[in-house]
């Protein structure tokens, strides 16, 4: 008999030899339907390979990563098959499972493929599904894996098996197809449902430019028809909210090739936005005590020498910039915190004087490869909402709660539920790999796991995901098309006031070391714009948009009335525009659709008359014939239901 742990920490005995879903059997008949792959003792296994020792054995469905991975590493043997069958003589190369599908590298020889063939490729592989072939592993010796792919004239494959040990060689079997492979498949062909080819791309063997042009086909799989709709749904709606998309119709920012690669250009609309999103950081800081700080681009190379920065990233960053006459070197700066620790060194402290809080809104530089860069998300300049806390080690712990109610703030306003808080700690195996006292990480670790269950929020603790440097504290915010960003980190440091040699004097009379926490709530002006398009669609918090109200009148005879509407919203400080241009009052409401103005005010004769308004919010319904004040109140309102006064 053996012993079979269990991820619950249950043990079950079993005769050697069991199987990972009779494992899954014996727990529940329901359950073993639903299995569709195992690990044994951190290794993947087959759900049909025999366990023979005791051991901790995890099963897994298609709700699991590992379960997805199974499936799609599985769909792309029959994807392979497909294209054997429809495209003779094609040379298989490699075909991983990755990020919501697979894909598979071919050489076709002469021949293509095209979006047309992809209907073709997908009945195939369905054809070749519904047959409901088992997957089942093979071991192979060398020279007989040699000699198969030989007898193919398939190259690739004899180069892969040539770097292989004799001895760990195994194929997998199903239908009439074999490939090499290491194992980790699904039961049998027959539970992939619904596939779809999404695109075709030139790729080069081992990724080198100098190797063979390969075929790289891409594809996803399900086990329903209905997942696969909902995904491909996903991917349209992900189109539409493109934020380098919405901020072209929105006229937000712009890049152009003469400024240079990554280097966004904020429009006045977008420019807009960003002082109203800056202004309402500023004002929640002010309350919590942060001081603004202003810091200029570049910085001295023997700042960065002093801050650990050039030894580190100094080879990959923008080179040093000289001076013609006295040979200086300066950097573009890519961090403002030794900026601020200079500040803080301008004068001695007491213990009475910290915390201090000092933010600024810095712009940073940073090297990026070109083929890396992605519309805002990805820049090479960029402005953090920074700032950096100097308290005394017995603050830390306060100092901690406090940002993270003004992250929360933050988050709340702008219409982010769905987040955890991801703390990264020191590997407790490695204590040898971070810097500063034991005694202060374990208060430093303590202080923000007991903050973040103080705040009741949902959390997790990565082991060994610590800077070596000091704790942290990440936001994952799920948008609103459930994909998951890192915003607002929370770092501790001991290292920078140790290489600043920042000091205090304590009640004891004596000189210590202040902590440092490093901090941003929107990560970078940029980054937080471009997760808020894609998160909004574009239709921003009302109290955000720089233009709330969009007021169009049905000809030009109404023009004055329009402007005494506006005239009107203005004292209520509602921002607000008038279309007067001489068009059809169907064309100045479709375009204001595409702007996504929060409101729009149609004036006309009989409103004119009665000295009222018509109202349509966006995207929604007509909200009929109402009178200004009705339409303040409204607004106002809505404003207050999302932002809050920050206490
Ligand atoms: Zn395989
Ligand atoms: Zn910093």
């Amino acid at each position: 008999m053996i012993n079979i742990t269990l991820p619950d920490g249950s043990v079950r005995q079993f005769e050697a030899g069991v199987t990972p879903i009779g494992v899954a059997q014996d727990i529940s008949e329901g359950f073993a339907r639903n299995v569709i792959s195992a690990k044994f003792n951190d290794t993947k296994v087959e759900t049909t390979t025999p366990l023979r020792t005791d051991g901790d054995l995890t099963l897994y469905t298609w709700r699991d990563k590992e379960g997805k991975e199974a499936f799609w590493h599985s769909t792309s043997h029959v994807l392979a098959q497909a294209l054997e069958q429809l495209y003779p003589g094609v040379k298989l190369t490699i075909g991983p499972a990755i990020e919501n599908g697979f894909y598979y590298d071919v050489d076709l020889g002469h021949q293509v493929i095209s979006d047309k063939d992809f209907k073709k490729i997908e009945d195939k592989m369905l054809e070749i599904a519904r047959g409901k072939h088992e997957f089942k592993m093979r071991s192979s010796t060398k020279a007989e894996a040699l000699d198969f792919y030989k007898s193919q004239n398939n190259e690739f494959k004899v180069e892969l098996i040539e770097n292989l040990e004799d001895g760990t060689i195994t194929f997998c079997d199903h239908d009439t197809f074999t490939d090499l492979c290491r194992g980790g498949h699904i039961p049998n062909t027959g539970i992939i449902k619904a596939v779809k080819i999404m695109s075709v791309a030139g790729a080069y063997w081992r990724g080198d430019e100098n190797k063979p042009q390969l075929t790289r086909v891409y594809g996803t799989s399900f086990p329903k028809q209905k997942e696969l709709k909902e995904y491909l749904a996903l991917i349209e709606e992900a189109k539409k909210r493109d934020h380098r998309k919405l901020g072209k119709e929105l006229e937000l920012f712009t890049f152009s090739q003469k400024v240079g690669q990554g280097l966004p250009l904020w429009l006045p609309k977008g420019a807009a936005l960003r002082e109203r999103l800056e202004n309402f950081l500023k004002a929640a800081q002010k309350k919590a005590g942060y001081e603004m700080v202003v810091s200029p681009h570049i910085g001295s190379k023997e700042l960065y020498v002093t801050s650990g920065h050039y030894a580190k990233y100094g080879e990959d960053s923008f080179q040093p910039i000289t001076t013609p006459k006295e040979d200086e070197e300066f950097l573009l700066k890519p961090m403002n915190c030794p900026h601020h620790c200079e500040i803080y060194n301008t004068k001695p402290y007491s213990y009475k004087d910290l915390p201090k809080r000092f933010a600024e809104f810095g712009t940073v530089y940073r090297y990026e490869q070109s083929g890396e860069l992605h519309g805002l998300s990805r820049v090479r300049g960029f402005t953090q909402d920074d700032a950096h806390i100097f308290c005394t080690p017995d603050q830390l712990d306060q100092e901690f709660k406090n940002v993270i109610d003004l992250s929360l703030y933050v988050l709340g306003s702008l219409g982010f539920e769905a987040f955890t808080a991801q703390v990264s700690v020191r590997d407790p195996e490695n204590p040898d790999k971070y810097i500063g006292e034991v005694e202060n990480w374990e208060k430093a670790e303590n202080a923000i796991i007991s903050a973040v269950k103080d705040k009741g929020l949902d959390y997790v603790i990565e082991e060994g995901e610590a800077a070596f440097y000091g704790p942290k504290l990440d936001f994952m915010v799920k948008d609103a098309l459930g994909r998951s960003w890192q915003l607002g980190t929370i770092q501790v440091d001991y290292n920078l006031p140790e290489r600043f040699d920042l000091n205090y004097k304590g009640s004891d009379n004596e000189l210590h070391r202040p902590v440092m926490i490093h901090r941003a709530p929107f990560g970078s002006m940029e980054r937080f714009i471009a997760l808020l398009l894609e998160h909004t669609g574009g239709n921003f918090p009302l109290w955000l948009n720089p233009e709330q109200v969009m007021i169009l009148s049905i000809s030009e005879k109404y023009e004055k009335y329009a402007q005494n509407v506006l005239n009107l919203l203005e004292n209520h400080e509602i921002r607000a525009l008038v279309d007067n241009r001489n068009e059809t009052i169907g064309k100045k409401i479709r375009e204001a659709e595409m702007k996504k103005y929060p409101y729009m005010i149609i004036v006309g004769e009989q409103e004119a008359e009665k000295g009222t308004i018509s109202v349509r919010k966006h995207g929604q319904q007509d909200l009929g014939s109402i009178t200004i004040e009705q339409f303040v109140d409204l607004v106002k309102s809505e404003i207050n239901s999302t932002l809050k006064q920050f206490n």
